[in-house]
Formats: C-alpha cells, sequence, structure tokens
C-alpha cells in the first residue's frame, strides 16, 4: 500500500502543523539500516548484500530522500538514541555517515541524543574510519565477532578472523571508544561445550562493556539450512538440545562472574552499559526505522519500508502499513517485550499507560503462571524467573 505523504500523516493521526506545535514532544528512538555487506554469511537471512561503491552512493542519497520525508511529523519528536544497523554500516566511509547523520539533523531533534550506536564488521574498519565516526557523535558500537575460532568463522562465511577482530577492538579502544559491545554467537556446528567456554573466555578478555550471546538459528533459505536444516547432510554436526542449553545456563554463568548483568533474555551489561536503544523496543517506546525494509512504530501503527532495492530507489518514503494496534494489541505487547527485560514489568506503569487495572486482564495468566515458576511478583513489580526467562517464548503465548 502506498499513501501520498499527507495522507499517510493523516492516517497516523498527526492532523496540522498548528497541532503539532502546540502538542508536547514525544519521545522516540532512531533506526538506519545499512543493507550493504561485503559478501553474505552462510547463516545470515538478514536483509542485507553485497553493494558496490556507485550503488552504496545512490542508497545513501535515496536515504536523505526518505529522511527529508519525516520532515514534518519528525517535529514532533525528540529523539534519544540512534541506531545504525545492518548489515554492515561500518561499511560506510564517515563522509556517507556525516551526509546521513547532517539530514537526520535537519529533521529530529537530537540534540538530548545520549546513545549513537554503530554496528561493525571488524574487517571494514580502519583507525582513521574510526576516529572519522567518533568525530561524528558516534559514542557506542557494536561489534559481530561471533566466535573466536577461525574454523567456525570460516564456516559462518564471516570475513574476518579472530587475530582481526581483535585488531578491531584494539583500534577501537586507542580511538577512544569506551562503550563498544561484542556479539557471539553458540550452538554452532561441531561446537563442544569446552569450545563455547574458549569463547566466551576471550571474549571477556577483550573487555567490553556490553555482550550479545545468541543461539545459532537455522534460518530457512540460507546455505546454512541446506546443510543443518531438517533433512541437511550436515545437521548431526549440531550441538543437541542438552548442548545448547548447558552453553546457555554457561553464558549466563561465566559473564556474571565477570561482572556482567544481565538484564534482557540475551544480552549482558557492565553496569551503566545497557544499550538504550535496545531497551527502549522492550519498553515500548515510539521509533522511527529509517532505510531499506527498515519498520516504524509511530502513533501506534507498525509499518515498514520496501525490501526491494530498486523500489526503494524509485520512491525511499513508500512504505507499507503492517498492523494498526489496537489496546488489546498494544497490552499483550507492552507484556512480551517488558517480560524479555530481567527487571520486569511495572503494574503501575501498565494502569497509568492503558487506564485499566493490571490484574483485571492479567490477573488469570499471573494465578496460572506464578505455580509454575515461571513468574513471580513483587510489590508493583511482574517479572520472569530465571527458569521463566529459559522458557520465555512458551511464557509469552500466555499473555497473547
Ligand atoms: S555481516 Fe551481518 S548482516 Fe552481513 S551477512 Fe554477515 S551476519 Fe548478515
Amino acid at each position: 500500500m502506498k499513501f501520498p505523504r499527507k495522507l499517510s500523516w493523516r492516517f497516523l493521526n498527526l492532523t496540522t502543523t498548528i497541532d503539532l506545535k502546540v502538542m508536547e514532544k514525544r519521545h522516540c528512538g532512531i533506526y538506519v539500516h545499512i543493507p550493504f555487506c561485503r559478501q553474505k554469511c552462510r547463516y545470515c537471512d538478514f536483509l542485507s548484500a553485497p553493494g558496490d561503491s556507485k550503488c552504496i552512493r545512490e542508497y545513501v542519497s535515496a536515504l536523505k530522500n526518505e529522511i527529508r520525508s519525516y520532515k514534518e511529523i519528525a517535529s514532533e519528536y525528540v529523539a534519544d538514541t540512534i541506531y545504525f544497523g545492518g548489515g554492515t554500516p561500518s561499511i560506510l566511509e564517515p563522509e556517507f555517515v556525516e551526509e546521513i547523520v547532517g539530514e537526520l539533523k535537519g529533521c529530529f531533534d537530537l540534540r538530548n541524543s545520549e546513545e549513537f550506536t554503530f554496528e561493525v564488521n571488524p574487517g571494514t574498519v580502519t583507525p582513521q574510519k574510526l576516529k572519522g565516526y567518533k568525530a561524528l557523535g558516534i559514542n557506542r558500537l557494536s561489534v559481530g565477532v561471533q566466535s573466536t575460532d577461525d574454523e567456525k568463522l570460516r564456516l559462518l562465511g564471516r570475513i574476518h578472523n579472530f587475530k582481526e577482530a581483535v585488531e578491531c577492538v584494539e583500534a577501537i579502544k586507542e580511538s577512544g571508544f569506551d562503550n563498544f559491545s561484542l556479539d557471539v554467537i553458540s550452538a554452532l556446528p561441531g561446537q563442544s561445550i569446552k569450545d563455547y567456554e574458549r569463547d566466551l573466555e576471550k571474549i571477556i578478555g577483550l573487555e567490553p562493556k556490553h555482550i550479545s550471546s545468541y543461539s545459532l538459528i537455522i534460518e530457512p533459505g540460507t546455505p546454512f539450512f541446506k546443510d543443518y536444516g531438517e533433512g541437511g547432510s550436515k545437521r548431526g554436526d549440531l550441538p543437541d538440545e542438552e548442548t545448547d542449553r548447558k552453553m546457555y545456563a554457561l553464558t549466563k554463568e561465566m559473564l556474571k562472574r565477570a561482572g556482567y548483568e544481565r538484564y534482557e533474555i540475551s544480552n549482558y551489561a557492565k553496569p551503566g552499559f545497557q544499550s538504550k536503544h535496545n531497551s527502549s523496543y522492550w519498553t515500548g517506546k515510539e521509533y522511527f526505522g529509517l532505510g531499506l525494509g527498515a519498520s516504524s512504530l509511530v502513533n501506534n501503527v507498525r509499518y515498514s519500508n520496501v525490501r526491494d532495492l530498486k523500489e526503494y530507489f524509485n520512491d525511499p518514503s513508500k512504505h507499507v502499513i503492517e498492523e494498526r494496534l489496537d489496546k488489546a494489541a498494544l497490552m499483550a505487547e507492552f507484556m512480551i517485550l517488558g517480560l524479555r527485560m530481567v527487571r520486569g514489568v511495572s503494574k503501575k506503569e501498565f494502569e497509568k499507560r492503558f487506564e485499566t487495572g493490571f490484574d483485571d486482564i492479567y490477573g488469570n495468566v499471573l494465578k496460572k503462571l506464578k505455580p509454575a515458576g515461571v513468574i513471580t511478583e513483587e510489590d508493583d513489580t511482574v517479572r520472569l524467573t530465571d527458569y521463566g526467562l529459559d522458557v520465555s517464548n512458551s511464557v509469552f503465548e500466555e499473555f497473547l
């Protein structure tokens, strides 16, 4: 579906400029998608592909047009966080990032923005590039290390080995970035618990302020799916469920010992270094997703940009409405996303936001879940237990 710009904003229930001026500014996050990678990793189903310099140039120009198309509605918001994800944002030279940031500044109020994260793939940055990023106000880097074993990195189709990842982290530190996160993947083909333990030791040794740890998911449509998916000839190389669970438990244990607080199912941080941008998704804050295929949540409407690059180049402001969230959907989303956070959900906040008694809506769900040991309720807070976090998907179904 495509909306002429005016109708589109009317749909989003933001009527006239005069109205907008008198309304109090709302808070949002900004996500910018950079869909280019040097090469496609074999397990990856993200919206990303290799792109030559001409294509990247054209993309930056389309992205700037898209940002400009938000000028009117953006004046209503103050952006607390910015996140460049991908793909591989670090494929961009700082000059391109500067152009995009300049456009963002022209549309959004970024003055109070406290966190500006940029995803980095080792093998795509140099000390000069990092300095350039820093000069643009980027204050947090998220680095996809994924494994410390070169054989596994090759298998995954990563463009870097572990030595290059270490050099990347050293360059990050030398460039003055204190706040950086490292990603690691567990349950890789042929990986033993001992292997994964070594991975975690080396990752911790690089002293990141934040670690994201995910189990490998074999996504349909990827080369990995052919080998390791249902009926794949190498499926037997994947760690079994029991080993996967042990790796998951080991992550919690080792990172806790190393001083990382688990604050979300897959995310751990040193005190004060939780990702503000990702936390805002889990607390239901509005966000603008810019770039190919990016999703937004604005005024209770979830919409997505087109996923075809040619179509995006033709009209970067075209988007598709995915869902208009009614009150029931918003309440369920508030609970499901909020319970991903270890700190849980405040009943008072729920009641303030939805003007509805928490127990009237979820009293029976809690009565059912508490005896199962997956959820606890303490004063105003409802949170998943450790066991509840382990089986979170089945717990979340109860809130739908
Ligand atoms: S670098 Fe990231 S986004 Fe790009 S192909 Fe690999 S996993 Fe996918």
